[in-house]
Formats: C-alpha cells, structure tokens, sequence
C-alpha cells in the first residue's frame, strides 16, 4: 500500500463514522461506523476489500475503545503505515473558522470556544481528534467544519429579526451546516454543466436524515436552510425544521413540557417520524405511503412541500438558475420525493424526464429534468473525499 491514505473521522455523540480514503484513486479503502457507543451494546462495524465485519465493544465503550479496536484491525491489515494525515469533521466552526484548519492548540482551543453552539457535537469531535492523536502523535490532523462553507453568506441573510446585540455579543445567528457536501456537489455540478465553479448558480438540496438546502450563487453560498443549530428549515427524519417559535414557549406552559423535553421532542419525536407516527426511515414512509398508509402519505406531502418553498424562495438570491441539484440518501435514491417536488416547482417550469429520474438512484448520477424547463440533476455525494482532500491540502502547504 503507497502512502496515501487518509484517516477520515466524524465523531457523533454516540457514534463515530470513519472511512480510509485513498486522495490519488478517490476511492474509500475501508469504511464503517462504531454505533450505539456508551450503551450497553456498542458495535464496530467495518467494510473491506468487499468484506463486512462487525465486532462487539465491551459494554459502555465510547470512542477511545472504539478508535483503540479500529485502530488494531488496521494495523491488522497493515493499512495503519500508509496513514500520512487524518480529516476531522468537526461540526460548528462558528464565525472563527471560514475554511478547514491544519489542528494546533490554538484550533482545539478555537473549536473549544464555539462549543456552546454546538454542545452535542463539537466536545464529541474533540474526543476524535484526542483519541487520534494518542495513537498518531505525528501524524498531521486536520478539521473541516460543516460550517465553513457558508461564512459567505451576507449578513441580511444569515441574521435572525433580533436585536442586533444578541448576533453581535452572542453570535447568535444563521451558520449552516453540510457545507462540505455543499461544496462538493458545485464543483460536481460546475463539470457536468461544463461551467467553472466561479459562475456557478444552483440550488443544492441535501436530503439525509439531517436535510438543508442551499442557495449557492457564483459558487458560493449565498444563503442556507439550517440556522444556528442544524434544526432549523426542511422537514428532516426527526427533526422538526422551521416552527414558530411561540410552539416551545405554548408545550411548557399549557402542554407541561419541561425544556429538555421540548428538545428532545422537536430533534427526535419530529420530522417524518413525528408526522408519520412510524418511522423515520425514508424508504419505509415512501413503501406505506404507495400501501395506503396516511400518515406516511402526509409526511411525504409535507416533506416535498416544504422542500419546495424553500427552493422557490432560493431564486431570489439567484441571479439565474443553472439546476436543483438532489443529494443525500433521499436526494440520490427517491424518484418519488424528487418527482414529487419538481411537479410543485412547475411554475418556474421544470419537467421531468422519469426515465433518467429513475436511472439516477443507488449511486448513479445524472440529469433527470425533461427537455424544456430548468435543469435538475442527482449526484452522490462525497464527504469523505472534501475531508480527506483538505487534510491533504493543508497537510503539504505545511511540508512546502
Ligand atoms: P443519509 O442520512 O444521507 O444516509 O440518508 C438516509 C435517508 O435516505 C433515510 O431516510 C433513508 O431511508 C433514505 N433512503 C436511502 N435509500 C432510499 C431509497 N431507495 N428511497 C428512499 N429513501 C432512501
């Protein structure tokens, strides 16, 4: 193995994802998830070389444990020599990061710094990059923040209608999140509508269980549906997106919530989930839906809808629309959603070729609009690569 590859790390709360990336072929060596950490089941799943293994951790391992376990299969494998950086998705970068950054102590302390806008997440990243550097103490590590991408958006955008004091002496305001799928899909996007990324103008919808769409505008983001934090905008597996804010104010007093109840219930009882009353899985919601299942039927109607107004609301910071461009698991797999929606957006003319809409799945990128009308084109999307390609940018600026 030539030494090439790029340790990529996202660390959650309970899980931790990870991949090997090879940046010469573009292609992920090894990849898999530790799940279900701090419970009494945690699991480490890996894929290589065709090869699914899953391995059990001991009870309440976190992910030290999980990390020390992956850590010895590479070595295993001898894949652990060929490391020459290591990515970190690192969650909220605030206005402090506006691009991915070589790690120092003053970037953990950085990151430290806007973990209040990001309590769930970025002490969950930190311990990735900890625990990676105890094993690779001179291995240079990077952080990509899924913020980054959209510290380009203007100021009238990204403010909230507060007093101004709380954006200037909080920061509290619009940072947006899935910046680096965002980025990937416009320099994807800019080559197969033969443009360069400079003069770029589409509108990227990322549709995971997380979901946020993105106006991007001469290649930049120009405006973003996540908020302060990623609960803010599309309807999402379990999260609620958009409400009026008086909602978590009526719960607690007329309905008895307490507020971490109301927390729990707007980011994991809501969304699909929530509307549906069965499940948070995209695929399931479309296969009971077409069976006759009506909450199911509702939850996709309120999905697609929502999608919809806000990629008609996007044309306003667009001078011109070059395409919609779908990513994310529903994004590159549902011809239903995707239908769905280009059908609400007839106004600005979009039609439907069904044919490429349902080749366009299961990794397949493409063009799914029909002959007239504006352009909407599926790609997969890549993370993984964005990360393992900054580390290493970054990486050999520093050797230069
Ligand atoms: P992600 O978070 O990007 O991995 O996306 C997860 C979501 O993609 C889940 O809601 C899945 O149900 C959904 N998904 C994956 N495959 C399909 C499919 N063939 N049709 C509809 N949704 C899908």
């Amino acid at each position: 193995m030539k030494n090439s590859l790029v340790f990529v790390l996202n660390c959650g709360s309970s899980s931790l994802k990870f991949a090997l990336v090879d940046t010469k072929t573009e292609q992920q060596v090894l990849s898999g998830l530790a799940d279900s950490l701090g419970s009494d089941s945690p699991i480490l799943k890996v894929k290589y070389n065709g090869n699914k293994e899953s391995i059990d951790l001991a009870s309440g391992a976190m992910h030290q444990m999980a990390i020390d376990t992956l850590v010895s299969l590479l070595k295993q494998y001898q894949l652990d020599q060929a490391i020459v950086a290591i990515g970190h998705r690192v969650v909220h970068g605030g206005e402090k990061f506006k691009s991915s950054a070589l790690i120092t102590p003053q970037v953990i302390a950085g990151i430290q710094e806007v973990s209040q806008l990001a309590p769930l997440h970025n002490p969950a990243n930190l311990i990735g990059i900890e625990a990676t550097k105890k094993i690779f103490p001179s291995v240079p590590q990077v952080a990509v923040f899924d913020t980054a991408y959209h510290q380009t958006i203007p100021e009238h955008a990204f403010l909230y209608a507060l007093p101004y004091q709380l954006y200037k002496e909080n920061g509290i305001r619009r940072y947006g999140f899935h910046g680096t799928s965002h980025f990937y899909i416009a320099q994807q996007a800019a080559q197969m509508l033969g443009k360069p990324v400079a003069k770029l103008n589409i509108i990227c919808a990322h549709l995971g269980n997380g979901a946020s769409v993105t106006a991007i505008a001469n290649g930049l983001s120009v405006d973003t549906s996540m908020g302060l934090t990623p609960l803010e905008g599309l309807v999402m597996g379990t999260r609620c997106g958009d409400l009026d804010p008086a909602i978590n104010h009526y719960l607690i007093e007329n309905l008895g919530y307490n507020q971490a109840e109301v927390s729990v219930l707007f980011n994991q009882k809501s969304g699909l989930l929530g509307i549906s009353e069965l499940s948070n899985d995209c695929r399931l919601i479309e296969e009971s839906a077409a069976d006759g299942h009506q909450g199911a039927q509702l939850a996709l109607d309120i999905f697609c809808y929502r999608l919809a107004k806000y990629i008609a609301s996007y044309t306003v910071p667009l001078g011109e629309l070059d395409a919609v461009v779908f990513t994310g698991g529903i994004g590159e797999n549902s011809d239903v959603i995707r239908a769905n929606v280009l059908a609400l957006l007839k106004i600005f003319g979009f039609t439907l070729d069904q044919e490429a809409n349902l080749a366009a799945r299961f990794g397949n990128a493409g063009f799914i609009n029909g002959p007239t009308g504006p352009k909407a084109i599926v790609i997969p999307t890549d993370e993984e690569l964005v990360i393992a390609q900054d580390a290493i940018r970054l990486t050999q600026s520093v050797e230069q």
